[in-house]
């Protein structure tokens, strides 16, 4: 199932791009397990980040709330943070980075800047407006690491009880349905160019987001082949 890691993949730089909803904290979680590699989800940091109080956390809440993007000088710079800490010795997996063209561009020029390799592969999960919204609807997250559940889709074995670390699961602020539209809106608007961007670039891969999660996996395992 997962790339052999003799072929150069202890070091690659994956992006996955989607819409909020088509699985990508689910996959990306799945392929840096399989990979060894650091996961980095921009929605996650800012949610510890406002866990701890700090004042990034502060800032992203009201941004966050309103299903907007938090602005692009302190995202890019966190994620750029977490990224020179993995740098060499790990491949990461952007999950929710970059959202926009700015971010994209500053992307690129800082690992241009680095001198070191770009970014190998960009996977787009494609998934439908219409099962979006269902599935942000339904969607459950664990309070101690984020993993996903959905009440159809992936429930949980015990009801309101995360499989893995048997912490509690809460319905997020931002799924609620005004949100989660707003969410799709700025992702149609801002975040679904990008895919144009990266096909230009030749390296943009496919997959349909709409099969099983197990179905999904494996397909995105291919796409990186
Ligand atoms: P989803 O998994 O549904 O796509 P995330 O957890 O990735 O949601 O993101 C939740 C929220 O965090 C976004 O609606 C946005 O407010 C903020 N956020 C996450 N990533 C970024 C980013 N790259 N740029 C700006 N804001 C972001």
């Amino acid at each position: 199932m997962c790339p052999a890691t003799s072929r150069g993949w202890d070091t690659v730089r994956i992006i996955l791009l989607g819409a909020p909803g088509s699985g990508k904290g689910t996959q990306a979680a799945k392929l840096a397990e399989c990979l060894r590699a650091k996961h980095i989800a921009s929605g996650d940091l800012f949610r510890e980040e406002q866990a701890q109080g700090t004042e990034l956390g502060l800032l992203a809440k009201g941004y966050m709330e309103r299903g907007e993007l938090v602005p692009n000088d302190v995202t890019v710079k966190m994620i750029l943070g977490r990224m020179s800490q993995a740098k060499g010795a790990l491949s990461c997996i952007l999950d929710g980075f970059p959202r926009n063209q700015e971010q994209a561009a500053a992307l690129d020029q800082a690992l241009a800047d680095a001198g070191g390799p770009g970014i190998d592969r960009v996977i787009y999960i494609e998934v439908s407006e219409e099962e979006l919204v269902k599935r942000l609807g339904g969607r459950w997250t664990c309070r101690a690491h984020q993993h996903p559940y959905h009440v159809v889709n992936a429930p949980p074995k015990t009801p309101g009880i995360c499989d893995i670390d048997g912490s509690e699961l809460y319905q997020r602020p931002d799924d609620n349905e005004e949100t989660a539209r707003r969410r799709l809106q700025v992702y149609f608007d801002q975040t679904a160019p990008l895919v144009e961007h990266y096909r230009a670039q030749g390296i943009l891969a496919t997959v349909d987001g709409e099969r099983t999660i197990t179905d999904v996996g494996k397909d995105l395992v291919a796409a990186l082949q």
